[in-house]
């Protein structure tokens, strides 16, 4: 390392934590905001600070969002009928980019549980739940649970048809085999 270039090295170590940035991304991103467009880099860091100041989980679907609620579950356009079930709020951009679905979602993690589930599926009278997990075992294990959890209320159960390759997470499919494993879900 070169003398004198704590803060520079600082912000290399930090780009690095970034999941998949490796060392030599790591430089070229540090030196592109600090010496080649200073002004973008300002710019980025009160981006930044603004998103993460004003973003927060929505109360009823666990989604990113402004607001208390998010967008989508308070638009009355969608589908309510159609519930998917995801593992990430990240998922839901990614299916709401596929332009593929037009229900809502819900976030199934330690912080949203199987009961914010359930007042979900009743407050929007809902009546297909769609599991569009990332095949693993313990995907199977958490959808037969949650299936376990809501089997007194009347709802269909379907999954996300395979063609998703097992371990690959929704973000890193490509847009048509998504649009097509939500079209061809399958009863379960
Ligand atoms: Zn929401």
């Amino acid at each position: 390392m070169v003398k004198n270039l704590e803060h520079f090295d600082k912000l290399v170590e930090a780009f690095g934590k970034i999941p998949g940035v490796g060392k030599k991304s790591a430089i070229k991103y540090a030196y592109y905001i600090t010496l080649q467009d200073p002004f973008f880099g300002l710019n980025l860091a009160h981006t930044i600070e603004n998103s993460i100041h004003s973003l927060k989980h929505c109360t009823i679907c666990g989604g990113i969002s402004q607001n208390e609620i998010c967008d989508i579950c308070v638009d009355t356009h969608r589908n309510n009928s159609m519930i998917c079930v995801v593992e990430s709020p990240k998922d839901i951009l990614t299916i709401e980019d596929s332009n593929s679905f037009d229900g809502l979602y819900f976030v199934f993690n330690d912080i949203n549980s199987v009961s914010n589930l359930k007042d979900m599926i009743l407050k929007f009278d809902a009546k297909e739940l769609i599991f569009a997990f990332s095949p693993s075992i313990n995907s199977d294990g958490v959808m037969l649970y949650i299936e376990d959890q809501l089997k007194d209320l009347e709802i269909n159960f379907t999954k996300i048809a395979q063609g998703i390759p097992t371990g690959v997470s929704l973000e890193n499919v490509d847009m048509l085999s998504l649009t097509k494993a939500i079209k061809d879900r399958k009863e379960i």
